[in-house]
């Protein structure tokens, strides 16, 4: 039986998704992308080929896609970001819907029609505080594990507490003196995923359903709770949100075949 692959190639994550020939997904790899990207494309792939007991030979094409797409020597062609991303949440969400991915370094939303065509595109580059670097920033600072935000986020119980920053730095900066001035660190997490969730809306108006993928969805899950509430809508996320790019690409090599 053919394989297919998918390699998203992120600037903060590498992701690897193998499908069968019925979409069906056999593995799945996942490293830090480390600044070698050639590297953590072979190691994801690696990686979901080892969870499926298979070997490269066993697959007939491998899409890549993501910040560093053009690393992946190996591979048969590229995919946008967006393409891949759009064709992921599509699958699990086949209807008209507006895909919200949160990666490390940028946001986008991609509005699809009830065929799965892009409708409109739009990609926030500019502001590191609307992603996962600014998350990963407040960890360090903080001193708390990565994964332990969202956690933490979710025993808060004073909602007024808000950040009024809009920059990365001096969003830091206003998160340290309000700890100093004694303000519970569970209810500055919990604003700053809301402040994640606005940077979103503020990238552009959202109307209708929304699936919403990338990492930081899939690390924070009280996100998807606070992106209803902000963007004021539904909100969906597919199984494993981060491989949604990577499951796109895949989704791309089996249409190749
Ligand atoms: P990219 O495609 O831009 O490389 P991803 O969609 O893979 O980014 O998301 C990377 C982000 O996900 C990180 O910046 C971080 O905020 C979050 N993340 C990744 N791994 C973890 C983890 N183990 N725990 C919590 N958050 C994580």
């Amino acid at each position: 039986m053919k394989l297919f692959a998918g390699i998203d190639v992120g600037s903060a994550a590498t992701k690897a998704v193998l499908l069968d020939e019925q979409l069906q997904v056999l593995g799945r790899g996942l490293t830090a992308s480390a600044g070698d990207f050639a590297a953590a494309a072979s190691l994801a792939f690696e990686q979901a080929l080892a969870q499926a007991g298979r070997k490269r030979a066993d697959v007939a094409v491998v899409v890549a896609t993501g910040y560093g797409r053009e690393n992946v020597a190996f591979a048969a062609f590229q995919r946008t970001e967006i393409d891949c991303h759009a064709r992921g949440a599509f699958h699990h969400f086949p209807r008209a819907i507006v895909v919200v991915d949160i990666g490390g370094q940028d946001n986008k939303i991609i509005q699809l029609d009830d065929r799965g065509h892009r409708v409109s595109f739009t990609m926030n580059r500019k502001c590191a505080a609307g992603t996962g670097a600014f998350l990963e920033e407040l960890a360090l600072r903080l001193k708390i594990p990565l994964s332990k935000l969202s956690e933490l986020a979710s025993q808060s119980q004073d909602p007024s507490v808000k950040l009024g920053s809009y920059c990365t730095v001096f969003a830091m900066t206003e998160i340290l003196s309000q700890l100093r001035a004694g303000v519970k660190p569970q209810d500055l997490v919990r604003a700053a995923l809301e402040s994640v969730a606005r940077r979103v809306l503020e990238t552009r108006v959202i109307s209708g359903e929304v699936v919403a993928t990338g990492g930081v969805v899939a690390h924070n899950p009280l996100l998807q709770e606070i992106l209803a509430r902000v963007l004021d809508t539904t909100v969906h996320l597919p199984p494993d949100p981060q491989h949604t790019g990577a499951l796109g690409a895949a989704l791309a090599a089996a249409q190749a075949r």
